[in-house]
């Protein structure tokens, strides 16, 4: 893409800096009838690894990707590897017991480690990387000091610090060494490839928009007319759609900004996440012709809720003011799905039924819990035993009631936000479009010239075609 050096540059003008690099693909549509045994819906790194695991372990596995393979939310990622997380752990700790906690972190570690492995196996790129949280205001150090005590408490090696490497006053950080980042295209790509090499299918542009169970199949119809008959399904479409078990009411949808800069004078060389209320991100990356760049990100806010352009503007004029003088190259956007416990859902999408699994809730830090997610649905699938640490990932356990009071609030909200909208489209000249998932009256994303759904996260392109879910359907 062209360099901007115009720091009002918006995100529908630019596009992450992975996608300088090669894509995967492209891959044909679906067209015609066929029969596999597993059909895994999504080409983010969750679907493709699962597909992955289960061509390895001789099923004939197809995937079905509404867009093109990084479209998604693994396209935009900022693309830290951690198991040090923001301030995610004492968040899991205040509805779940310590014993879930370590589960999840021991899930994050063998995850971890196969992603690791993987990337070495396929020569993608990856850095060995010390990860802070760090604050910067006296909310953010309560904050990171309970974050170190859930993360001492859940098995993770941390240390506290008062010295970083930011260019900036920290009152205090905690720190793990020995994470890594990664360059997310290069990771779709090798998946990508390694999942056609194990003789499974990709397929792109292909949207499903049913699932049916019958007898002992399930049935996929896609947008194209086309249908696919499988033993098993994996819905791996980050908000999980087509879906009984209503979970797009127990997640919670969390838009949030990035960009790169040139800033000539510093890299860093960590990665880190603020614990303060405005969160900021940071590590380096390379553009494609080698330019070294400062990858920032943060002001995250639920989809659909608020002015993007404002938030996406907060952003931006930390960047300027931190970084003085540097040059804007990239700047995106992308969601991810907050449950309301902070630990995502993977297994069967009802009790009992091992024929549709789904992964989702993987909250902004996927790139390690999604190798563990495929490593339980491959248990699930292949006759595995799943491993101890699956519980803290599994839907539809005790973790749910624990959450309860924070899942309801998540609906009073969606109430109160699809009173609002009809509320105002009363008025004369509102005439906003409505949301072909459960009706809400859509919001025009200001920064990225889309119409957003501030019930559960839909999106759509102005002509209303769907860009993300749970709506499967176009708006007229
Ligand atoms: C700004 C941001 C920064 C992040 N940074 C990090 C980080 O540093 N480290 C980390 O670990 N995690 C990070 N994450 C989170 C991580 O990127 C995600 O958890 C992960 O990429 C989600 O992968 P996925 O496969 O579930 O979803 P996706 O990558 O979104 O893949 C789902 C795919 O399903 C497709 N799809 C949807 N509906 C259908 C349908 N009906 N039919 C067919 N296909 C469909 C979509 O087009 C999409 O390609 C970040 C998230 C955000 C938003």
């Amino acid at each position: 893409m062209n360099a901007p050096d115009d720091f009002n540059l918006r995100p529908s003008a630019s596009a992450p800096v992975w996608f300088d690099r090669p894509r995967p693909g492209p891959f044909p549509p679906l067209t015609g009838r066929v029969s596999y045994d597993v059909a895994v819906v999504g080409g983010g790194v969750g679907g493709l690894l699962c597909a992955l695991l289960l061509a390895r372990g001789g099923r004939s596995v197809v995937v079905l990707e509404a867009r093109r393979i990084g479209d998604g939310t693994t396209g935009h990622t900022t693309g830290k590897v951690s198991l040090l997380q923001g301030t995610k752990l004492s968040r899991v700790m205040r509805t779940n017991p310590p014993s879930t906690a370590r589960r999840y972190v021991e899930a994050g570690r063998e995850g971890q480690a196969w992603l690791r492995r993987f990337c070495d196996e396929h020569g993608v790129t990856t850095e060995t990387r010390h990860a802070t949280t760090y604050a910067t205001t006296k909310l953010g150090l309560v904050r990171a000091e309970s974050e170190l005590a859930a993360a001492r408490t859940a098995g993770l090696d941390v240390e506290w610090t008062e010295e970083t490497e930011l260019p900036y006053p920290v009152l205090g950080a905690v720190r793990l060494e020995d994470q890594f980042q990664v360059d997310a295209m290069d990771l779709l790509r090798a998946l990508a490839r390694e999942v056609t090499s194990e003789v499974g299918t990709i397929h792109e542009s292909t949207r499903v928009v049913s699932i049916d169970r019958s007898d002992d199949r399930v049935t996929l119809a896609t947008d194209g007319g086309a249908e696919v008959r499988a033993g098993a399904v994996v819905v791996a479409t980050n908000q999980p759609t087509l879906l009984r078990g209503g979970f797009f009411a127990r997640l919670q949808p969390q838009r949030s900004y990035a960009a790169t800069l040139a800033a000539a004078d510093w890299a860093p060389a960590g990665m880190h996440l603020s614990s303060d209320r405005e969160v900021r991100s940071l590590r380096s990356v390379r553009s494609s012709d080698g330019e070294p760049l400062v990858m920032v990100g943060g002001s995250g806010h639920v989809t659909g809720r608020g002015s993007a352009a404002d938030r996406l503007d907060r952003l931006l004029s930390w960047a300027r003011e931190t970084f003085p003088g540097s040059e804007l190259r990239h700047v995106w956007s992308a969601q991810d799905q907050s449950p309301a416990d902070g630990l995502p859902y993977v297994g069967p999408a009802v009790p009992g039924d091992h024929r549709i699994q789904v992964v989702t809730g993987l909250d902004k830090w996927g790139l390690s819990t999604a190798p563990a997610a495929a490593l339980l649905i491959a248990a699930d699938l292949l006759g595995g035993h799943p491993p101890a640490w699956g519980r803290a990932l599994r839907a539809w356990t005790p973790r749910e009631a624990l959450a309860a009071g924070r899942t309801a609030l998540f609906n009073a909200e969606v109430g109160w936000q699809m009173a609002c909208g009809h509320a105002a489209r009363l008025l004369p000249g509102e005439n906003a479009p409505l949301c072909t998932h459960l009706g809400g009256v859509l919001r025009w994303n200001d920064a990225e010239a889309s119409w957003d759904c501030p019930l559960h996260g839909s999106r759509f392109a102005p002509d209303g075609s769907v860009l993300e879910g749970p709506a499967t359907k176009p708006f007229a």
